[in-house]
């Protein structure tokens, strides 16, 4: 929001890498997402596959199109090969279900005290490393008021890759151009709330905080991958602060 705020030099600065689903906001209506990823998929692919099996959290938006459709001899190439229609015709089918439901999304305890503390804090520089397209992530954000958090920033978004891990080092890269800086791994922190986000974070040498406000997601899963820290939720906004800013 505040790309011209004053930071500290950019060898301390700390970047939060904000997932969306589960970490940032939910959806209030569950297996709410159903209706326009397979319309999309039906328009764009001619087919969803065995979308309607697929458990996706944690999953890029790109990766659960894969996966639905593999049985039908599709590829990840076909898939990308695709991008300019599918975010086209995404976009129109999530603002047409929404226009038919409504807004169905809630922002999670703490997000929006904690983005508006580490927008104003030079300390931070807040981006999305998301398995959402971007046309989704931005109507989603926009819905709940948090999209000017994230407008300008360099995120990373489920169109780069099927692959999450892919995204968090892509993420390094678009710091690094937009900056003209070289970043370390280890200043940036992975905010997520499933297996894949600390394994991505992993992937990167990035720190990673996993909250447990995802849906389906054992707290055991989430332990087992040692992330730094394992939040309830981010309501606790003072010792969020903290933590993010001694990680
Ligand atoms: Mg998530």
């Amino acid at each position: 929001m505040h790309d011209s705020k004053p930071h500290v030099s950019l060898s301390e600065v700390r970047i939060l890498l904000w997932d969306i689903d589960g970490t940032l906001m939910r959806s209030t209506v569950q297996g709410g997402y159903k209706q326009y990823f397979s319309a999309t998929m039906q328009k764009v692919f001619g087919n969803a596959g065995r979308f309607d099996e697929i458990i996706p959290s944690g999953m890029t938006d790109t990766q659960i199109m894969f996966e639905a459709l593999r049985g039908e001899g599709f590829t990840p190439e076909h898939i990308f090969e695709r991008k300019d229609e599918l975010l086209q015709v995404f976009q129109a089918e999530m603002k047409a279900v929404s226009a038919e439901n409504g807004e169905p999304y809630e922002t999670l305890k703490g997000v929006r005290e904690i983005l508006a503390e580490t927008d104003e804090n030079p300390d931070f520089i807040n981006a999305l490393l998301t398995g959402n397209l971007s046309v989704a992530a931005e109507i989603k954000l926009e819905t709940v008021g948090l999209w000017d958090y994230f407008a300008d920033a360099p995120n990373a978004f489920g169109e780069i890759s099927h692959n999450r891990s892919d995204l968090a080092v892509e993420a390094g890269k678009l710091f690094n151009a937009r900056y003209e800086f070289d970043f370390k791994p280890a200043q940036f922190i992975v905010i997520g709330d499933t297996p894949n986000d600390i394994i991505c974070a992993r992937a990167f040498g990035a720190k990673v905080v996993a909250v447990k406000t995802g849906r389906g997601q054992s707290a055991e899963s989430l332990a087992e991958l040692t992330p730094d820290y394992l939040l309830e939720d981010l309501s606790d906004t003072k010792k969020v602060l903290e933590i993010l800013q001694t990680l």
